[in-house]
């Protein structure tokens, strides 16, 4: 089969499109003709090797995928070839602690691909059956594909962690990427009232397209003035946050008495500042997030394919083309998720 990878960490140029063998399932398995595979920056990092995790090489990336099902291994039912499916990103034990106290999203063995599994940068791939999901047909392939990833993590973080309750107050920062547009639907499908906030107009504008009710520029406005201007000086009583930096004590500010910030990223700044002292008078709570369990991400999907939740796609490319799809991400030029078509 033709797949990308690399043999050495570093820049764009060691993407190889090449020959490999194709795999083939084993018992329990299923073989996943792959049709569309969602980019991340995490795939840049795991190329450079700055993503502290050790990879064997020559390695496939590709974390989130979608495809059909090519065939089908010894003891396996409930599938048929050529079924439009989409396949779970990171496969948890079932086994360990975590998983056993239904928290499988913080697995000790879990499995991810583009890490201890080849990645969907290639035609087909191999996934445990528990690990592959139907889709109603092979034009949700590149929603598929574009969804799992942003929006189980929005999800978990807006109604597991935050326990979002309809007619609060949510605010979406940075709320033109991608865990940013997911926040700002699932928050809307809630039932909240979502004040989205981003670096420039295009975003925000984008932003009232998902369903935003207030939004802010943080550029040229100050957040938590507008927070308390657009909430009675109450403030508000979830923040979604994921930029981290300066940002983040801007959005801790923007909280009512008792409020919550979900935060599940910083690549604007790992290190920030808190103040403890109005961190305890407001008894704020600061909670950490990562991507959803495996029963949140089957209920995003699900909610993708009712057309509840829409994952906004910049661009579709050629597998060959995989440089230059990773050009994009390390540009920051997308509005919405990259594919790559194998
Ligand atoms: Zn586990």
């Amino acid at each position: 089969m033709k797949a990308v990878q690399f043999h050495e960490h570093g820049g764009r140029e060691v993407l190889r499109y090449e020959d490999v063998p194709t795999p083939e399932p084993g018992a329990g398995e299923v073989l996943v003709r792959i049709r569309s595979c969602g980019l991340n920056h995490f795939d840049v990092d795991l190329r450079e090797n700055i993503s502290r995790w050790p990879l064997e090489l020559p390695h496939i990336l590709g974390v989130e995928f979608a495809g059909d099902v090519a065939a089908i291994g010894e003891g396996v039912s409930g599938f048929r070839e050529g079924q439009a499916v989409w396949v779970l990103h990171e496969i948890p034990c079932l086994e360990c602690e975590y998983c056993l106290a239904g928290m499988d999203n913080l697995c000790l063995r879990a499995e991810m691909y583009s890490v201890q599994r080849p990645g969907g940068y290639a035609e087909y791939a191999t996934a445990p059956a528990r690990a592959v999901f139907p889709l109603p047909g092979p034009e949700w392939h590149d929603a598929a594909a574009a969804g799992q990833i942003v929006f189980t993590t929005a999800w978990h973080m807006l109604m597991t962690r935050a326990q979002l309750r309809a007619g609060e107050t949510v605010v979406v920062s940075a709320s033109g990427s991608g865990v940013g547009h997911a926040a700002v639907q699932i928050a809307k499908l809630a039932g909240a009232i979502v004040i989205a906030t981003a670096g420039s107009d295009e975003k925000l504008e984008r932003s009232r397209l998902d369903g935003a009710d207030h939004v802010v520029n943080y550029g040229q406005e100050d957040v938590t003035a507008c927070v308390l201007d657009l909430t009675g000086s109450r403030g508000a009583d979830v923040v979604i946050e994921h930029v981290g930096g300066e940002r983040f004590g801007a959005c801790l500010g923007a909280l009512r008495k008792n409020g919550r910030l979900v935060t599940c990223g910083g690549h604007a700044g790992e290190v920030v500042d808190l103040d403890i002292i109005p961190l305890f008078r407001n008894e704020w709570s600061v909670i950490g997030s990562r991507t959803g369990t495996v029963r949140e991400t089957e209920l995003v999907m699900d909610l993708i394919t009712a057309g509840k939740l829409v994952p906004r796609i910049h661009a579709a490319l050629p597998l060959s083309e995989a440089a230059e799809a990773q050009r994009i991400i390390e540009a920051r030029e997308q509005f919405g998720k990259v594919l790559l078509r194998p």
